[in-house]
């Protein structure tokens, strides 16, 4: 993997930065090597240890994280489907998300709209039922859905019932080449700019009865519970499975941060000031040495929430969410710190730790801010309802 990411993603990702483009020639390497499939990230996902996403994710974001995400960009879809679909769906939809080793496919979770980024539960898209010909009509307006709208599969998050907030909420399967389904604005990022963000927009999109994740009498009898007011458990439920997803995030940002604290311990050592190697300033030497120790305490608490959600222990603390903030705001820290140890050089396009550092921004903001981390964390904690 290691080899994998040195030779074919690291060098590769000046260039995709700047193309601003979906690096499909690299995700065909990496499923050409087994390493873009269902089957590898099955695989990691399900190792008894809890520890085979982050080590994985955190080599491929060492290497490049715009390139990085590119390739795990379709996990999100994917775990969305398996964590609450039925086997069927995961048969059918996961592998059509990522395609065959000749034809690279992605997929693209769409949860986040312009109304509704941080308050999940304000989605306005609607999910109606067409009884007569059991099929789901969708319409609404997602925004910043990585891979969406060149997405083979799309999963779309739409309300089923506006006033039961996220408990009236379902996911949805789009299949490939569903009409009324389009891309709307492609952004252009601050960083992981080799990663497509757009939106996706949801025009009288209709769906076979079968793409409603988890199935109608489960999702029936979720609202029928909550209409009566009997407490369904699904938002606890769904806290688990953020929670249990977040330290993969946490781990995409440690690979970033390793990645500018190594490199800025080489230049450190090598490049002279004074006479002597700039390592040799204390001033540098302990800014290393803080960062290493950051980069360290992040992965530890990385590997914690990985096992801990592996093993099924509780999340009492938020331990998620925890591995997530300090994983993300480490990433930014560190990075920083980097581009100072390389001087004028680091400000510079001829070195990677300016794009490490606008790679790195991104984890504190997508996958839950750290504000709302630390929310999640402050009431995990307090048992209060803390806004
Ligand atoms: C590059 C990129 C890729 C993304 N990929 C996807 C994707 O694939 N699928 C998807 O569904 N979404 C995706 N997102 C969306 C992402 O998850 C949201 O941007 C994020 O959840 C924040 O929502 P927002 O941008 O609307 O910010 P807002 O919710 O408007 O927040 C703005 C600021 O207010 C703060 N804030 C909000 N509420 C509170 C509060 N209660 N207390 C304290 N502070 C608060 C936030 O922390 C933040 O600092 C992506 C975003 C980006 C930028």
């Amino acid at each position: 993997m290691h080899e994998f990411v040195a030779t074919v993603i690291r060098p590769a990702g000046a260039e995709w930065d700047e193309r601003e483009e979906t690096p499909w020639p690299i995700i065909q390497e990496a499923a050409k090597i087994g390493l873009y499939s269902v089957d590898f990230f099955s695989q990691q996902w399900f190792d008894p240890s809890g520890l085979g996403i982050p080590l994985a994710f955190e080599e491929l974001f060492w290497g490049d994280a715009g390139i990085a995400l590119s390739i795990v960009g379709t996990t999100l879809a994917a775990v969305s489907v398996s964590t609450n679909g039925t086997e069927e769906q995961m048969a059918e939809w996961v592998p059509q998300m990522f395609g065959t080793d000749d034809d690279v496919k992605l997929g693209a979770f769409c949860a986040s709209e312009p109304e509704a980024g941080s308050d999940i539960g304000a989605i306005r898209t609607r999910a109606r039922y067409d009884e007569a010909h059991d099929e789901w009509v969708l319409n609404g307006r997602k925004t910043w859905a990585t891979n969406g709208g060149i997405a083979d599969v799309h999963v779309v998050v739409a309300s089923v019932d506006p006033q039961l907030g996220t408990r009236g909420q379902a996911s949805f399967i789009v299949p490939p080449g569903t009409e009324g389904l389009s891309q709307g604005q492609k952004f252009a990022k601050h960083g992981i700019r080799a990663s497509h963000t757009a939106e996706v927009v949801l025009d009288d999109v209709r769906v076979p009865g079968r793409c409603l994740v988890g199935g109608k009498d489960k999702l029936d009898e979720r609202l029928a519970r909550t209409r009566e007011g009997r407490h369904s458990g699904r938002s606890q439920a769904a806290m688990r499975t953020f929670e249990a997803s977040r330290p993969s995030v946490g781990a995409q940002a440690v690979g970033i941060a390793r990645a500018a604290y190594e490199y800025a311990l080489d230049y450190a050592r090598e490049r002279e000031q004074f006479g002597r190697p700039i390592a040799q300033n204390q001033a540098i030497a302990f800014k290393l040495a803080d960062m290493r120790t950051s980069v360290d305490m992040a992965r530890l608490l990385v590997w914690r929430a990985a096992w801990m959600a592996r093993n099924g222990k509780p999340f009492e603390a938020a331990e998620g969410s925890m591995s997530k903030l300090v994983a993300g705001e480490t990433a930014v820290w560190v990075t920083e710190q980097a581009m100072q140890i390389l001087g004028g050089a680091g400000y510079t396009r001829d070195h990677p730790v300016e794009r490490f550092h606008r790679d790195a921004k991104i984890y504190t903001i997508f996958e839950g801010t750290s504000e709302i981390q630390r929310l999640i964390i402050g009431r995990a904690l307090t048992g209060l309802d803390v806004r």
